[in-house]
């Protein structure tokens, strides 16, 4: 996965997006599920997340207490040592990441805590959450970061243009 030029492309298009975000925001809510789930199952068919890891590199995902406690007892260390090791809170009282790229990313790209994993990385680019209508500001952002959610919006971009056409 040619990341370099996943990243100049995404910002090339961010005005193009921002146009064709406000334009998802008038589609009703879940129309916009039924169009963007099997966009989003379609992609991940063809994405290998392997060869990319881009958001593990540069994103944290949120820490729950529920992630907080789960991954704590897998790494035999008691939940206050595993934030003061691993995690901060930033600006919204969210527990995330204290450096990037993530600690637990391998060199291979694959995770090292993989099972028991953040919810927020398992659901990532969370384009097959139900009410995308009320994450479409953050799938707007995550185009930037992940070629799967670019490539996403990019087909949906396609499907709207054959049904208007
Ligand atoms: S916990 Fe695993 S999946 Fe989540 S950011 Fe770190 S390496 Fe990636
Ligand atoms: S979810 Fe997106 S950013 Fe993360 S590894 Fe897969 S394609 Fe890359």
């Amino acid at each position: 996965m040619d990341l370099t030029y996943f990243k100049k492309n995404s910002k090339n298009k961010r005005k193009e997006n921002n146009l064709f975000f406000k334009l998802l925001k008038k589609i009703p809510p879940k129309v916009l599920d039924k169009i963007i789930h099997p966009i989003h199952d379609n992609v991940f068919k063809k994405t290998n997340c392997l060869e990319c890891a881009n958001c593990c590199k540069t994103t944290s995902p949120i820490f729950s207490d529920k992630d907080i406690i789960r991954i704590a007892k897998h790494l035999n260390l008691r939940p206050s040592e595993f934030t003061e090791k691993y995690l901060k809170i930033d600006d919204e009282q969210d527990y995330v990441l204290n450096s990037l790229p993530c600690s637990f990313l391998a060199k291979d790209n694959y995770c090292s805590i993989y099972n028991v994993r953040p919810k927020a990385c398992k659901e990532f680019p969370h384009t097959s959450r139900k009410k995308q209508y009320q994450l479409l500001n953050l799938t707007k952002k995550n185009l930037e970061v992940c070629p799967a959610a670019y490539n996403i919006i990019e087909e949906v971009k396609n499907s709207l243009d054959k049904n208007l056409r």
